[in-house]
């Protein structure tokens, strides 16, 4: 018992330190951690993010926490003292043995050592809400890993999971696509999709310099709100994301053409047709259209179909 009081004392001790990059700059050498560039590991060092991070996210102890990417755990401290249950998904072993001496004295830690898109996340807070039936809500935090900030927020949205928010850092460009309008100039395919299922909104710019090592491009932390339905609904086989697909997979074309070379137009003789209904230009590009204008436009090709 002794020795344990011990090598408690030791943990706090040895992580005791005054900023976040005193913190990093100690684990990396304590372990002899050399980022992995292919597993996008930048490691947050700016308390001020950290703490934006959170309290965009507005914590409580009925909150689940699903945090991709813990890393050495930066953000997983406040995480953990803010929600109710922390689940961190980490594909680097390396960062396991850290996280679990780092947060030896947390009881609401679980750690999955996996791909997050093979994590069966909606078993995941299934399991989770029965086992603590004071989680009420699921919150996803993260600084995620660049490479694949896409495939994991589409991930994420089209399971329709019970998740309330999500709240992250990306690269700058790519958080300025996921919460434009749609119709506006920054927008593309994702931002459709995203939009379809939450709300967003910008909450800080993040300088290269909030990171060891320094991230070539600048970031940004955003907080989606997921809508309690999808803004309207779409039958499975609707054409409505597979078209938005195609209209933003040559954005120098007009839409007519992409939509009758993508084969989702039968011929450009039927889009002229049905874009002339709609009172849309046949000129216009795909990024010009609302997302009632697309649900439309997929509707009456659907008609057409038929
Ligand atoms: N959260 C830490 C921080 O803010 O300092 C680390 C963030 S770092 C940008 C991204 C993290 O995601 C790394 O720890 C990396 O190993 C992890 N990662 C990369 N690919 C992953 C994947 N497919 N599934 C889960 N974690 C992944």
């Amino acid at each position: 018992m002794k020795e344990m009081q011990n090598s408690v004392k030791n943990v706090e001790k040895n992580y005791n330190m005054n900023t976040l990059y005193d913190e990093t700059k100690f684990i990396l050498k304590k372990y002899g951690i050399i980022a992995n560039k292919r597993l996008g590991q930048n490691f947050l060092i700016s308390d001020e993010v950290v703490n934006a991070i959170v309290t965009a996210a507005k914590l409580s102890k009925t909150d689940l926490v699903i945090e991709i990417g813990p890393g050495l755990g930066n953000l997983t401290k406040p995480l953990l003292e803010n929600a109710g249950k922390v689940v961190c998904v980490e594909l680097d072993s390396n960062m396991l043995q850290i996280l679990k001496e780092r947060f030896l004295l947390y009881s609401n830690l679980e750690i999955i050592k996996q791909d997050i898109l093979k994590v069966d996340l909606a078993k995941l807070i299934r399991e989770e809400k029965q086992k603590n039936t004071n989680l009420q809500t699921v919150k996803v935090v993260a600084n995620l890993p660049y490479y694949i900030t896409s495939p994991i927020m589409m991930y994420l949205l089209e399971q329709k999971l019970e998740i309330e928010s999500i709240t992250v850092m990306v690269q700058k460009e790519v958080a300025e696509r996921f919460i434009a309008i749609p119709g506006q100039k920054q927008a593309g395919a994702i931002t459709y999709t995203i939009y379809y299922y939450a709300e967003g909104e910008k909450v800080i710019d993040v300088p290269k310099d909030s990171f060891i090592p320094e991230p070539e491009v600048d970031s940004e932390v955003i907080h989606l709100k997921i809508r309690k339905e999808p803004l309207f609904p779409l039958a499975p086989d609707s054409l409505f994301f597979p078209m938005i697909k195609t209209a933003f997979s040559q954005r120098r074309k007009t839409l007519l053409n992409t939509l009758a070379n993508g084969n989702i137009l039968s011929s450009k003789e039927e889009g002229k047709k049905i874009l002339e209904t709609l009172g849309l230009p046949e000129t216009i590009r795909g990024e010009a259209l609302s997302i009632e204008d697309f649900k439309r436009l997929a509707e009456m090709i659907e008609q057409k179909r038929r």
